[in-house]
C-alpha cells in the first residue's frame, strides 16, 4: 500500500515538475522525449572482441579457443544473446526509472536501442516474441511488467508476434543480491508454462525479452520452460548487460 502511495505522488511530482532527464535528471524541453542528448551520446554498446554467442566483452589477448566464462553453462536452447548498451551511467538510471520510478512512458525510448541491437535477418520467420514475466504481486505492486513493456514494443518494431508464454510464480528472492550459482539455484523452477499457449510455441523460434543481463540465470531458466513447451531455439535481447563478473 506505502509503496502503491509512493508511485502515485511520484507520478504526480513528474506532472507538476518540469519536466527532467530520466538518466541525469537534467531539465528537458517539452517535447525532446525522456531522455536527453548527453546522455543518449552516452549509452554506450558492449566494446569489441565480443563473444559470439553472448556478446559479452571478452577483453583483449585472450586466446579466441578458451571458452566465454559468461555463457559456456546456459542451456543450449539458449543459443545466443544481445543487448543494446552496457550496464554503466546512464543506463543503470533508465532501467531503475523504468523499473521502480513509474515511468514506463521510458520504454519505447529504450525498446528502439534493443530493436537496433539485434539484426532482423537473424530471426526466421515464424518466431515469437516472448517477455520474461515478473511474479504476479511485483506487477500488482508496479501496476505493469517492464519486460512485457519492452517486449511489446520490440515484436511491433519487428513485426512479430507477442505471446504470453510463461508465468512465474510468487517467492524466490530479487536476484540482485545473489552470487552467480545462487542466481541459478534461486530461479528454478520459478517460471511455469501457459499450457494454452503450447501450440503456438511448438517448433517455433522464440525471441525473449528482458531489461537487463546479468548471469543469464533467469534468461537460461525461462529458455529452459520454452524448449519444454517444443520451442525450436531462444534468442535473447535485452537493454541492459552487465559487465562480466560484476552484479
Ligand atoms: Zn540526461
Ligand atoms: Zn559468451
Amino acid at each position: 500500500m506505502k509503496r502503491a502511495a509512493e508511485k502515485g505522488v511520484r507520478r504526480l511530482l513528474h506532472l507538476l515538475l518540469p519536466p527532467a532527464c530520466a538518466g541525469c535528471e537534467a531539465p528537458l524541453s517539452l517535447k525532446g522525449g525522456r531522455v536527453c542528448p548527453r546522455c543518449r551520446t552516452r549509452l554506450k554498446e558492449p566494446p569489441h572482441p565480443r563473444c559470439p554467442r553472448c556478446h559479452a566483452p571478452r577483453g583483449t589477448g585472450l586466446p579466441a579457443s578458451r571458452p566465454c566464462p559468461e555463457c559456456s553453462e546456459w542451456p543450449d536452447v539458449l543459443i545466443r544473446a544481445r543487448a543494446a548498451v552496457l550496464m554503466a551511467p546512464p543506463a543503470d538510471s533508465l532501467v531503475h526509472q523504468l523499473k521502480y520510478g513509474g515511468w514506463p512512458e521510458l520504454a519505447p525510448f529504450i525498446a528502439a536501442r534493443m530493436a537496433r541491437a539485434f539484426p532482423r535477418v537473424e530471426l526466421s520467420a515464424g518466431s515469437l516474441v516472448v517477455a520474461v514475466p515478473t511474479t504476479p504481486s511485483r506487477e500488482r505492486e508496479r501496476g505493469y511488467n517492464q519486460a512485457e513493456l519492452l517486449a511489446e514494443c520490440v515484436a511491433e518494431a519487428f513485426g512479430l508476434p507477442l505471446v504470453k508464454a510463461l508465468t512465474r510464480v510468487d517467492g524466490g528472492e530479487t536476484q540482485v543480491a545473489l552470487h552467480r550459482h545462487q542466481r541459478r539455484s534461486n530461479v528454478e523452477g520459478v517460471f511455469r508454462p501457459v499450457d494454452a499457449r503450447r501450440v503456438e510455441v511448438r517448433g517455433s523460434p522464440v525471441l525473449l525479452v528482458d531489461d537487463v543481463l546479468t548471469t543469464g540465470a533467469t534468461a537460461g531458466a525461462a529458455a529452459l520452460v520454452l524448449e519444454a513447451m517444443g520451442a525450436r531455439d531462444v534468442h535473447l535481447l535485452t537493454f541492459a548487460r552487465s559487465l562480466p563478473g560484476g552484479d
